[in-house]
């Protein structure tokens, strides 16, 4: 019976083998030195938070795998011989596969800051990390300040969290404003806003010189490149964008750029082996996408893909119109199609923008100047739905057919209606002006 070997039990290797399960009777591994079971990662802030236990944030119950004939196998592996289909584990032990699926995922980035590995210098990436998070920073008094480093997605998680324990928090962001390599201006100066009301020390256009240490190899104080300020601080939280978790593969043949090569079928140079989910780099881009996509529904895509694959039934991975969704403290933020800001928008795009009196909801959507032709839409605060979004981009629909029809988009249509009307009336207004 063919054995799949999938190293890493994240949301690529785990939909992978629970869809090769569902199409055949093959032998499946799955091996990961983080936990035993899968976890969903998005969940680990609220962990922190006290909003679900560790427990809850395991989809399937203990019994699922054995039932469903999944091995699991708890252990790192030091190194892959493709020659002999071998993979080597750090106990010193072996296990050999007929066709290998790298989904390892990613790692906090580390620039090589003076200090970076210092006691309570940490990212915000694992199980491990959840559990150093709790030492480090249980409450305000054992963490009188925490410094979070790098201004993205998982860097306001933790300060959102650490926010919610009461612990005072400086945020350094390398770039002028939160987000502004994605985010337009007014979205990303509304969230700096956000952020500030909520009592968190924002230091934009902030680089982190150097962290210093107490005489216990704790850290105590970081530097700021820019001001040579320094911070006294308990902890700091590394969460300057991640890179494919891969090291482990440097002395195999395996093709490696930043992360994985792969072809659209999610095949490496070497036959019979795979890459999917965070760790994998498309050699040539899907539309407008990253060749490296750290998202948890792309790594869910390519599980399933290329779970047809393996079964027989050849699949390009093929993830349609982009979408994401974030949370920055208490304002939902959701992205269908393309909206790009001043420095990356194309010629050919334009931006119709809506901004409630409140400070805390906003839209932006990006259109074609020659044709009106809708490309995508940013909302904050105002939850649409995905599926509405993802037809009208595929019906190539216009932007006064967009805005005329917000509100079926909307998921609460009820409540959304008291915006509907100043977001046309900001319409029209924009036409007259225009
Ligand atoms: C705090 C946080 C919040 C996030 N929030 C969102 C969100 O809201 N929305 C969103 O779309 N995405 C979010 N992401 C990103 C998303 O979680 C990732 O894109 C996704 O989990 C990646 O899944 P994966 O299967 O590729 O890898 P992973 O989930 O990283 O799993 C890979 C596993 O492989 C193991 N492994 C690696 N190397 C080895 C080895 N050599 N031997 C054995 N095991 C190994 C790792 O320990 C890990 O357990 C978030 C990420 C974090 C950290």
């Amino acid at each position: 019976m063919e054995h799949v070997v999938i190293i890493g039990n994240g949301i690529s290797g785990v939909t992978l083998a629970r869809h090769i399960r569902k199409l055949s009777n093959k032998k499946i591994t799955i091996i990961s030195a983080e936990t035993e079971y899968f976890f969903s990662r998005t969940a680990l802030m609220y962990v922190y938070m006290g909003h679900m236990t560790f427990e809850h944030t395991k989809p399937y119950e203990d019994w699922f795998w054995k039932k469903n004939r999944i091995e699991l196998k708890q252990a790192y592996v030091t190194s892959v011989n493709t020659a002999s289909k071998t993979l080597h584990f750090s106990e010193g032990n072996t296990i050999t596969y007929d066709k290998l699926v790298i989904a390892t995922g990613s790692k906090p980035n580390k620039f090589g800051w003076p200090g970076q590995d210092l006691d309570g210098v940490q990212g915000l990436y694992s199980k491990q990390d959840l559990d150093r998070l709790e030492q480090n920073a249980p409450n305000n008094e054992v963490c009188k300040r925490a410094v979070v480093v790098g201004g993205g997605l998982i860097g306001i998680e933790l300060v959102e969290m650490l926010n919610s324990r009461n612990i005072p928090v400086t945020f350094l962001v390398r770039e002028s404003s939160f987000w502004n390599s994605v985010l337009p201006e007014g979205e990303s100066e509304m969230i700096n806003r956000h952020i500030k009301s909520h009592g968190i020390d924002l230091r934009l256009s902030s680089n982190l010189k150097e962290i210093k240490s107490d005489t216990n190899g704790h850290v105590s104080a970081v530097i700021i490149e820019e001001t040579g300020e320094e911070l006294a601080c308990d902890l700091v939280g590394l969460t300057a964008g991640v890179t494919p978790n891969i090291d482990f593969l440097k002395d195999s043949e395996i093709e490696t750029g930043k992360g994985v090569k792969v072809n659209r079928f999610l095949e490496t140079n070497i036959k019979d082996v795979y890459a999917i989910g965070d760790c994998a780099e498309q050699q040539e881009t899907v539309g407008n996408r990253r060749p490296i996509e750290a998202v948890w529904y792309t790594g869910r895509m390519m599980g399933e893909t290329l779970a047809q694959t393996l079964c027989g039934n050849k699949m390009p991975y093929n993830p349609g119109h982009w979408f994401n969704s974030a949370k920055f403290m208490d304002i939902e933020y959701q992205t269908y199609g393309w909206v790009f800001n001043e420095k990356g928008q194309p010629d050919y795009e334009q931006h119709f923008h809506w901004k409630h009196k409140d400070d805390d909801k906003c839209i932006t959507i990006a259109y074609r100047k020659d044709n009106n032709a809708f490309l995508g839409i940013n909302t904050f605060g105002i939850r649409m739905k995905h599926d509405v979004f993802d037809k009208w981009l595929t019906e190539h629909r216009t932007l006064d057919y967009v805005i005329s029809h917000l509100k079926n988009a909307n998921f609460d249509p009820e409540f959304y209606s008291q915006y509907d009307d100043q977001i046309k009336a900001a319409y029209s207004n924009t036409l007259q002006t225009a």
